[in-house]
């Protein structure tokens, strides 16, 4: 399965949505969000108790929860506005995951006061949320292995310099006391690579906390009701790249199932997911006009939008596909740099980019921003976040956040005597 970076609008789609909300935009395409989350739920219909918990960092909009609602989804929180968002869109206990770390008292509470399911990053976090707020009967820990996740295709990932989880020994020590302070049902919960693009992460971490959950039921006796995989399932951000294959994925984690679980007797597990970039990414896109043109010692275009909009290429060096809109099957003769205009240097979308003739009022169409996309944005320069689009199955466009004015922008200068001088 490869893609080949079709957008999922027309320049004139994008025309007529323009005459509505200008550039820039984030849009998002439902249709496709909805035949994607059926694929993951059919995915693993063999788990009677399989549930996705979205994780909203990843794009948090209440239409687009509520889509993922709709489709059988949870939620997964790590602070106590993503709580409140949630709490928003009707999301009650089982169908929120508090996956936080560092947790302030008043998160922790937020997260009880929603019977969320809370999921433990550290041993001294169970004291810390009895004096907080109680010990409820379900309860999740968080492992980490330590040393190095490898893959068949090379080292993924580092877990022994991350600062999430516990250690094996801390688990079954943080099960015992949970026992003992009245739980009844455990979970076992992990990220331990991100962005991977290969169908056997999530069978290989499955693999290590099936082991571990019978090593730990073993020890403590403790029920394990439920198995979270956590985030990290990629996407191609490239052209051409190989896209996964949540089937194989899905029947992967079967196997360590029926080989590891079902053996042990503990064939009633529940398998969870965390996905935010693999339930989005691909069907997300900032839309941006080109503004400006530059010939110095390398071709400049530069668009209305900037890293304050999408900082991933910024920030990692990631690579967001590009297409002209009404383009699309020009020749890719010219190179250049895309790029906003913050004062800093790596505000580029791309970095020598072959791609068609741009001109002055091209519309710009940069993939997969459904998710880490709008949510990473920032103000850095006074730059305002963009609005989101949301297009509907049958073809119309919703406006699903407005853009930022001004106002929002000094909106926390309200206590000082210069925000009236401003004219709000
Ligand atoms: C970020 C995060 C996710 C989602 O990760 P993706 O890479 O977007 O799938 C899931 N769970 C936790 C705890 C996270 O921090």
């Amino acid at each position: 399965m490869t893609n080949e970076k079709k957008p999922f609008i027309t320049l004139e789609q994008a025309q007529a949505i323009m005459a509505d909300v200008p550039t820039p935009f984030h849009i998002y395409d439902e249709k496709a969000i909805r035949e994607n989350a059926r694929r993951v739920q059919q995915a693993f219909a063999w788990n009677p108790g399989y549930k996705e918990y979205f994780a909203v960092k990843a794009t948090p909009n209440p239409y687009l929860l509520k889509i993922l609602q709709e489709e059988g989804c949870g939620v997964d929180c790590s602070s106590y506005t993503e709580l409140q968002l949630s709490e928003a869109c009707d999301f009650r206990g089982r169908d929120i995951m508090f996956s936080s770390n560092e947790t302030p008292a008043e998160d922790m509470r937020k997260a009880w006061d929603l019977q969320a399911v809370i999921n433990l990053d550290d041993l001294t976090h169970v004291d810390f949320l009895e004096r907080v707020a109680g010990i409820p009967p379900v309860i999740s820990c968080r492992y980490n292995p330590g040393g190095v996740f490898e893959l068949g295709n090379g080292i993924m990932d580092n877990p022994g310099d991350s600062k999430y989880g516990m250690t094996e020994d801390q688990m079954a020590e943080a099960y015992t006391r949970l026992l003992q302070k009245g739980a009844k049902e455990f979970g076992i919960h992990a990220f331990l690579a991100s962005n991977t693009v290969t169908d056997d992460y999530y069978p290989e971490l499955a693999g290590v906390l099936f082991r571990l959950a019978v090593r730990l039921h073993e020890k403590t006796g403790a029920h394990i009701g439920f198995i979270n995989l956590s985030g990290g399932v990629g996407i191609p951000y490239q052209p051409g790249q190989r896209a996964n294959d949540i089937f194989a994925i899905g029947e992967g984690v079967r196997k360590q199932y029926e080989d590891i679980l079902v053996p042990a007797g503990m064939g009633d597990v529940a398998i969870y997911t965390e996905m935010g970039r693999y339930m989005l990414g691909p069907y997300g896109a900032l839309v941006t006009t080109a503004i400006h043109e530059k010939h110095i010692y390398k071709e400049y275009i530069g668009v209305d939008a900037c890293a304050a909009n999408l900082m991933r290429p910024a920030m990692y060096g990631a690579y967001h596909h590009i297409t002209v809109l009404g383009k699309e099957t020009a020749p890719a003769d010219h190179v250049y740099d895309i790029v906003g205009g913050l004062c800093e240097n790596n505000d580029k979308f791309a970095i020598d980019r072959a791609l068609p003739k741009i001109d002055r009022g091209d519309v710009l169409f940069i993939h997969d921003t459904g998710a880490h996309g709008f949510s990473m944005g920032y103000n850095y320069n006074g730059k305002l976040r963009s609005a989101e689009v949301l297009l509907h199955e049958d073809g119309s466009h919703e406006l699903i956040r407005r853009a930022e004015t001004p106002a929002d922008y000094f909106a926390t200068l309200d206590c000082t005597p210069f925000y009236k001088k401003m004219g709000f």
